[in-house]
């Protein structure tokens, strides 16, 4: 047996390779990274291939290991060669991820340090930070002290707490789900219906309350639907309004939304995953009014705070259904002391092994400062103005609605033919081009293109840019 031990160790400390193995490695890694940033500036946005990827196929998992520059080498043509450009500038398309260097530093560290984040006694440190990134975000959206909430991977999984929370706060049991009615523009996204179906929920009624031209939730239709609800015996549980839609980024009344809410005891769950970080910024205040009246929020950090993909944030208003919803107590943990000076996230999500996630945006805010945020979002929202005007003068060319956040929606009209086959015709050739990655949507029936101005790295330039390339392929197809 001490033999057999003894050539397993040796095996498995191979796993953990010392400073001499490492330097190398670092270096290697340094450079893949390095390499990576110097040649964003005129990276393309996309790349688009025949079998994307595929070449992994010939790269099998090993059962003895390889070199390491080789793998960095797979990676580099295999992953990070095709689709979209997840750091680009000119990734103007969905609602554009960013990738921020310190926020790429912080994984790095939270990864070789390993803290857990999820419960008090463990990771006190890195709970405390996640709770001071929470408490900081809540204070930016006009939220009361005492607001407190979770980091989850996404704003998907975010969504799912702040529904579970809100069943939790009107007592419903599965007995109610057929008549817990919910409220949501014709604009909403879909992981809202998602999150309910996958909460339990699939047969609570679902009113998709119609939008006005702006494509705003128009309240006047809501209340109606309320009213019809209350009349057939059904009971109005839960109102999620937009901050921000993906199609066009219109904000619905929020203001009109929380009287309506209050008058009618709804919870309000807003969806700002992609628009609600407008609000640390005066104009995007003033867009957002409302918000802060808000039950609960989502927010992504990794669309509106820049952050690397997986880290979508949920706020909430009234600890005690939060709590109720996700808290647990086991054996094989230490009871916390009743006068809980931290919250643990484990009482507030389903996730229990959690990293210091917080660590990808906390390492931002505090090496670049708060300012250098609201900087760079309200010149998004400036450059959404900008590219605005440019398509308004634009010949041939429906400018769409005038954007509330930073997403565009607008169209050639084409002298002749089909205008739909004609955008996206356009839209196929810049994917093919790849220097600028944008996307379509449909709009009342008709087909658009999509310019989310969202990105770290998106400045005027990238705007001009992705404007001249529309024009210049949209008036070679005419
Ligand atoms: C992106 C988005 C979501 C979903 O969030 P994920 O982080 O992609 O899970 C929900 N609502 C809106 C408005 C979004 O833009």
């Amino acid at each position: 047996m001490l033999d057999r031990l003894k050539n397993l160790e040796a095996q498995s400390r191979r796993l953990d390779p010392g400073a001499e193995e490492r330097a190398p490695m670092w270096e290697a890694a340094r450079k893949y990274g390095e390499t990576f940033l110097r040649a964003l500036p005129e990276a393309p946005a996309f790349v688009l291939k025949d079998r994307p990827g595929a070449g992994l196929v010939d790269f099998p998992i090993p059962e003895a290991g390889r070199p390491f520059y080789g793998i960095l080498n797979a990676l580099s043509e295999h992953v990070d060669g095709v689709g979209a450009n997840g750091a680009s500038g000119r990734h103007l398309a969905f609602i554009p991820p960013s990738s921020l260097f310190a926020g790429a530093l912080g994984d790095l560290l939270a990864a070789i340090t390993n803290r857990y984040a999820a419960y008090f006694f463990a990771g006190p440190g890195a709970v405390r930070m996640e709770n001071q990134v929470i408490a900081w975000l809540a204070r930016e959206m006009g939220l009361p002290e005492g607001s407190s909430g979770n980091l989850a991977s996404g704003g998907s999984m975010a969504h799912l707490v702040g529904i579970c929370t809100a069943r939790e706060a009107a007592g419903l049991k599965a007995a109610d789900y057929a008549k817990a009615c919910v409220y949501l523009s014709d604009q909403a996204h879909h992981c809202i219906v998602k999150a309910l179906r996958v909460a339990g929920m699939g047969e609570a009624p679902v009113r998709e309350i119609p939008t006005d031209a702006d494509f705003r939730l128009r309240p006047e239709a809501l209340e109606a639907a309320i009213q019809a609800d209350l009349r057939a015996g059904l009971q109005p549980w839960l109102l999620v309004p937009t901050a921000g839609t993906t199609n066009t980024g219109a904000v619905d009344p929020l203001e009109a939304c929380a009287d309506l809410a209050a008058r009618h005891g709804l919870w309000m769950h807003t969806d700002g995953a992609y628009g609600a970080s407008f609000a640390l910024t005066e104009p995007g205040k003033a867009a957002l009014l409302g918000l802060e009246r808000s039950d609960s929020l989502v927010l992504d950090p990794h669309k509106g705070l820049f952050t690397s993909l997986g880290l979508g944030a949920v706020l909430v208003r009234h600890l005690d259904p939060l709590r109720k919803a996700h808290a647990f107590r086991a054996d094989y943990l230490p009871s916390p002391p009743e006068d809980l000076e931290e919250l643990s996230p484990s009482e507030t999500t389903l996730e229990f092994s959690k990293h210091a996630r917080a660590l990808r945006l906390w390492l931002p805010l505090q090496l670049h400062g708060v300012a250098a945020f609201r900087a760079a979002l309200e010149e998004k929202l400036l450059l959404a103005r900008y590219a605005y005007g440019r398509l308004q003068e634009m010949p041939g060319v429906d400018p769409g609605p005038a954007p509330q956040l930073s997403i565009l929606a607008f169209r050639f009209l084409p002298p002749s033919g089909d205008a739909d086959a004609f955008n996206q015709a356009v839209l196929d050739r810049l994917t093919a081009e790849g220097r600028v990655f944008l996307s379509g949507t449909r709009l009342n029936g008709a087909f658009y293109l999509r310019l989310a101005i969202l990105a770290a790295r998106t400045h005027k330039g990238e705007v001009d840019e992705a404007l001249d390339l529309l024009q210049t392929e949209a008036s070679k197809l005419a």
